[in-house]
């Protein structure tokens, strides 16, 4: 049986039981962004099943919050077991639903989705939980009910490390995944219940934002919101919570600029820069878009990166030797296509431009595109595309590359390549990004994560994660 006719992908997650919804009349269509045909279809939640959700995890959270953490990271570590041994379906899910090549949803979704679990309950066992400071008591407690939203560019990552960090806390879970990607997310709430978590710990509702994650975000029984996906969502759902004060973390959009100094390996940057704004089709938010680089090594740059752009091989996920598969969405194919247009009149086109590539009748498929001569104040260099274009933008020396870099709205990650590690150390500092990557290097799951600007609020990841989800108690006098 795959995961599109698993008979859960046609029910909820609620209680410790797969249940119908409460109204069949209204189901979410998924494409097949290889083909544009539909995949399979999935309830479209109500109102009714997401209280039934919110029910459970307010009924689950008194015992759930009152476990021993160490007890919650053996869970964790079982979850992660679990969810390695549907390791192919869930790379089946992810080629299907999103369109990644194969070989990098095995590396990039599964396998950092599986490995989350593990390092979660590793955190949650060296996390100080009770502290004496001065005279007082200090305790860490769990935080109660979490709203845990999610987008389709890393299916499996973004729910499982949500998940992983809410249980690990004590804290229980509605999860409503993105309404383009449910099928990963049923695997990983069936891994959940073989695990053996209690009833009501985690509840799932497949829906749209509007109306599922809305009513999750407004109703009072909730006491936070964890949310990846768009500024616009971020901005809304800050609002709408705002009624009881729930708590917001929020891993929002990003322009992130990349700085690449004028040194030995400029080239091998350049080409990494490129490549990493290609990767999973560009649906990275810390993906390095704006490439700055020397006035005199424009031409060199250009180049570079038109000849990597070039190079990719793009298709369905499973054709051989692919690089880079569709978007995610005909939506998403819409959109980035406007921007390329954009950025044709705005700049000049190096590699790439609108549309399929040759030979790609069908599908969600963009070619990679880059462009040149591109200034700050373009919309190319201030929006994020969420797609795979990457704009070359040049400066005159290091305190202008400093400047380009931060006049964004976004601050969620930053780029710096460069040989003398003295020189990376000091712009590291003088950027601001919730992270900075130097020399090609890529996330770390045990760093803090998220954005300064508009990017975000609150932290992913490791120790700081995991405090999304708790609240502190003073005991004194004791
Ligand atoms: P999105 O904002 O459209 O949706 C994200 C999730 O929120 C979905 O589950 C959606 O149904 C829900 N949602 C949307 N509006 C809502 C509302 N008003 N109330 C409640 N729920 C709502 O984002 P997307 O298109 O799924 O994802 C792409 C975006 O996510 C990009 O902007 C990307 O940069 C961002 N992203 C950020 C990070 C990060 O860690 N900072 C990581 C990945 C993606």
């Amino acid at each position: 049986m795959s995961v599109f006719d698993n008979p859960n992908a046609q029910k909820f997650y609620i209680g410790g039981s797969w249940v119908a919804t409460a109204d069949a009349s209204d189901i979410i269509v998924v494409d097949n962004p290889n083909t544009g045909a539909e995949l399979a279809h999935v309830p479209a939640g109500t109102l009714a099943d997401t209280d039934a959700a919110i029910a459970a995890a307010r009924s689950a959270f008194a015992a759930w919050s009152q476990t021993a953490p160490a007890a919650r990271a053996d869970l964790l570590d079982a979850i992660g077991a679990e969810m390695d041994r549907r390791r192919a379906d869930l790379i089946d899910a992810v080629c299907a639903e999103m369109g990644c090549p194969r070989h990098l949803t095995e590396r990039f979704h599964v396998a950092i989705g599986i490995g989350i679990w593990g390092k979660t309950a590793q955190t949650v066992r060296d996390f100080p939980w009770d502290r004496q400071m001065g005279g007082a008591q200090v305790l860490r407690e769990p935080l109660g009910v979490v709203g845990v939203l999610t987008p389709w560019n890393g299916p499996v990552t973004s729910v499982a490390k949500k998940l992983a960090a809410v249980l690990g806390a004590g804290c229980t879970a509605v999860s409503k995944p993105s309404e383009h990607t449910p099928f990963s997310a049923i695997l990983v709430a069936e891994a959940i219940e073989a695990a053996g978590v209690p009833a009501g710990v985690v509840n799932m509702v497949q829906g749209y934002g509007a109306t599922v994650g809305a009513h999750i975000v407004a109703h009072k029984d909730v006491d936070a919101i964890t949310l990846t996906g768009s500024v616009g969502a971020g901005v809304a759902i800050s609002r709408a919570g705002a009624s009881n004060l729930k708590r917001m973390c929020l891993e929002l959009g990003g322009k992130s600029a990349n700085i690449i100094l004028d040194d030995d390996g400029f080239a091998g940057a350049v080409k990494t820069g490129t490549i990493a704004t290609m990767l999973n089709t560009g649906q990275v938010c810390f993906a390095p878009t704006r490439m700055l680089v020397p006035r005199h090594r424009a031409a060199e740059a250009e180049a570079i990166a038109k000849a990597v752009a070039d190079g990719l091989k793009v298709g369905p996920a499973d054709a051989e030797g692919v690089m880079m598969g569709p978007l995610v969405s005909a939506e998403q194919y819409e959109r980035v296509g406007d921007y390329i247009r954009i950025g044709q009149n705005e700049a000049r086109l190096v590699a790439g431009g609108p549309g399929r590539p040759e030979g790609l009748k069908s599908g969600h498929f963009v070619r990679p595109t880059v462009f040149a001569d591109v200034t700050n104040d373009m919309r190319i260099a201030r929006e994020e595309i969420f797609g795979p274009v990457l704009s070359i933008l040049t400066y005159d020396d290091l305190d202008q590359a400093v400047e380009i870099a931060n006049d964004s709205p976004f601050g969620l990650a930053a780029h710096i390549s460069g040989q003398d590690s003295a020189q990376v150390a000091s712009l590291a500092r003088r950027l601001r990004a919730g992270s900075v990557y130097v020399n090609g290097a890529t996330m770390s799951f045990d760093a803090p994560f998220g954005g300064y600007k508009m990017s975000g609020q609150g932290r992913e990841h490791g120790e700081m994660g995991l405090e999304e989800f708790l609240e502190t108690k003073s005991i004194v006098g004791l």
